[in-house]
């Protein structure tokens, strides 16, 4: 499981289907959205969905009950959690209190708890630091932010377009003998006319492997 994402084609994975011709990457594979995890092959995903612990976590879904602690405000849903932590109410009260906006939902029934929304569970405040490095909530979080990396990647920022002369911006899978050459494409960049100027001064690159960004020059 561990060393499946990067095997994985993350365009049929989060974006249902691949239109790479001959992608050499492997499309058996299905993503569920409620455990952030991969089912490979996707034949097990049926058995994942019937399974205790997916029931358990759909179940909770949209009910979970969560405690905003900076605004002593009871929240239900993730989906609501969110919006309010990134509302402005919540953002100056976070300030006034000298505190990060940026706080972990607490548990209402158990405020000493804290409530990791990726695992959907309540851990508490004393073994958070063990849980946020425990294998299972590390693989939760990988999956996730491959999830949202991939889904920024493929969004055009801000009325700029980026595409590849040869179309696709997806390298495809690159072999370690050309990686160590380096590997160079060739990317245009479109503003649209309403769009406001930019000026590029980062580049990042969604890479299918867990390694992290790579380094680029331009
Ligand atoms: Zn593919
Ligand atoms: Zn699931
Ligand atoms: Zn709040
Ligand atoms: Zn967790």
């Amino acid at each position: 499981m561990t060393t499946a994402l990067y095997q994985v084609c993350s365009q049929q994975l989060f974006a249902g289907g691949c239109s790479i011709v001959q992608c050499p990457l492997r499309h058996d594979a299905k993503f569920c959205d409620i455990c952030s995890v991969v089912c490979l092959p996707d034949t097990v995903y049926a058995a994942h969905i019937r399974g205790a612990p997916h029931r358990a976590k759909a179940a909770m879904g949209r009910d979970i009950a969560l405690l905003c602690e900076i605004c002593q405000l009871h929240l239900t849903g993730e989906a609501i959690w969110v919006e309010h932590i990134n509302g402005t109410a919540h953002q100056s009260r976070a300030q006034a209190t000298g505190r990060s906006a940026a706080i972990y939902p607490r548990d209402p029934t158990r405020p000493t708890a804290i409530f990791c929304l990726l695992c959907k569970r309540a851990i508490d405040a004393n073994s958070w630091s063990s849980h946020m490095h425990s294998g299972a909530h590390q693989r939760y979080q990988r999956n996730a932010l491959h999830r949202s990396r991939f889904e920024q990647a493929e969004q055009d920022q801000r009325g700029v377009t980026v595409s590849d002369p040869n179309g696709g911006l997806d390298f495809g899978t690159v072999s370690l003998d050309e990686s160590q050459r380096g590997l160079q494409r060739q990317l245009v960049v479109t503003l649209h006319p309403s769009a406001s100027p930019v000026s590029i001064t980062s580049l990042l690159v969604f890479t299918g492997t867990v390694a992290g960004e790579s380094p680029y020059v331009f």
